[in-house]
């Protein structure tokens, strides 16, 4: 599999409407993707980083420096050397292919969504060279998996407004009512200090039996211990990253002082630290997204260390477009992830995004699709891709 050219494409999408987190507000979604081609074949990776440093430190155009000045030249470089060795093993496999080539990037430290986006094309490509699935690979035997639904705040709950009232408990539960209207099995809510207990309140007495999450982004400090406290009452199937300091030894005290299960996303950034958060008690349940773990290689072995520990997994979502969430459903099928993922391919842009709608596997309301024919899922149509393209840079070695 000797990687002739890697591509960086630059797609500006809009989304029909913004995402409020404790973070930021997203409105752009410049998407990053990778196009590494061979002789005879080609696989996409897509990168998670957003428009601004707000999830973590990356941002998407210093991902497509890092790829463009950095990591895509290694992997050619590696690939190359490699080609010199002579004929591969008789059989490769996926980790066969793809981890030489990724263990060239290793000098270059952090940036793991930027790496995370090389090594899924890389994964798509050997996919498609040994002529199976994601799904195969995985050992998968299911055919759809459980998508969850994602509330964000109200506009003026943006981070740096004043810390607010929540005011509209009708606009609350319509904007519940249209996200669970898909069929979504389970709902995440954005949450900070100030927007949380009366919001959760108003939607656990609406929907008394549905499941309910948290997602607080780091926004409490220790010094919130009351009003994490009375959470518990809401019965929460989790709050997720409630503090944004302190790291794993905050999560284990705080997980020691509330009934709600603590559940771990931005703080599980490598293997190293999903290892340490289990092995100090510090979450129950894991947000696990392969773009943040530096790609699906390593995100695997997070799910089983995990699922050996009888960590909750489920699948996060970064506003992916559609390539990557079908990618995304393959992972989450595995058989840790008992709690629905960020996995519906919904019409979140204000255009159609870059597949075919025709070449979406097909699955129940509130599920997603497993693809099943070779690579990681159905590549962007050439016209779409074009269209969605506002800059494209070809490097060879
Ligand atoms: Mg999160």
């Amino acid at each position: 599999m000797r990687i002739a050219a890697v591509e960086l494409i630059w797609l500006d999408l809009t989304l029909r409407q913004g995402l409020v987190t404790a973070a930021g507000t997203h409105l752009a979604r410049p998407v990053v993707m990778v196009r590494v081609l061979s002789d005879s074949l080609e696989g996409f990776g897509e990168c998670a980083a957003l428009e601004m440093p707000s999830y973590s430190e990356e941002d998407a155009a210093g991902a497509w420096r890092v790829l463009r000045d950095y990591l895509a030249p290694a992997v050619l470089a590696a690939s190359a050397q490699l080609a010199t060795r002579g004929p591969a093993e008789a059989e490769p496999g996926v980790d066969s292919l793809v981890g030489p080539l990724i263990d060239a990037c290793g000098c270059i430290r952090g940036n793991p969504m930027a790496k995370a986006a090389l090594e899924m094309a890389l994964v798509d490509l050997a996919l498609r060279d040994i002529g199976i699935s994601l799904a195969d690979h995985l050992r998968l035997e299911v055919t759809d998996v459980a998508c969850g639904g994602v509330l964000g705040m109200p506009a003026g709950q943006r981070a740096g407004a004043q810390r607010g009232a929540y005011e509209d408990p009708a606009a609350l539960i319509a904007a519940a009512e249209e996200v669970l209207a898909s069929g979504c099995a389970r709902l995440r809510v954005k949450i900070r200090p100030g927007y949380d207990i009366a919001p959760l309140s108003a939607l656990r007495e609406r929907f008394p039996d549905l499941a309910i999450q948290a997602d607080a982004n780091g926004s409490y400090v220790p010094g919130d211990l009351a009003i994490l406290e009375r959470l518990d009452a809401i019965g929460l199937t989790c709050i997720e990253e409630p503090l944004g300091e302190g790291g794993h030894t905050g999560h284990a005290w705080l997980a020691e002082r509330i009934a709600t299960p603590v559940c771990l996303d931005e703080s599980l950034g490598s293997l190293h630290q999903v290892r340490e958060a289990i092995s100090l008690g510090a979450c129950r349940v894991a947000c696990l997204k392969p773009s943040r773990l530096g790609g699906l290689i390593a995100a695997v072995e997070a799910h089983d260390l995990c699922a050996q520990a009888g960590v909750a997994c489920f699948c996060g979502g970064m506003l992916e477009t559609s390539y990557a969430r079908i990618a995304n459903a393959a992972y989450a099928g595995l058989p840790g992830f008992v709690l629905p993922g960020d996995l519906a391919v919904e019409d979140r842009f204000m255009e159609p995004d870059i597949l075919d709608p025709g070449d979406v596997p097909p699955a129940p309301a509130g599920r997603a699709g497993i693809y099943r024919p070779a690579g990681l899922a159905p590549h962007p149509v050439a016209n779409l891709l074009a269209a969605r393209a506002v800059r494209r840079e070809l490097l060879r070695l």
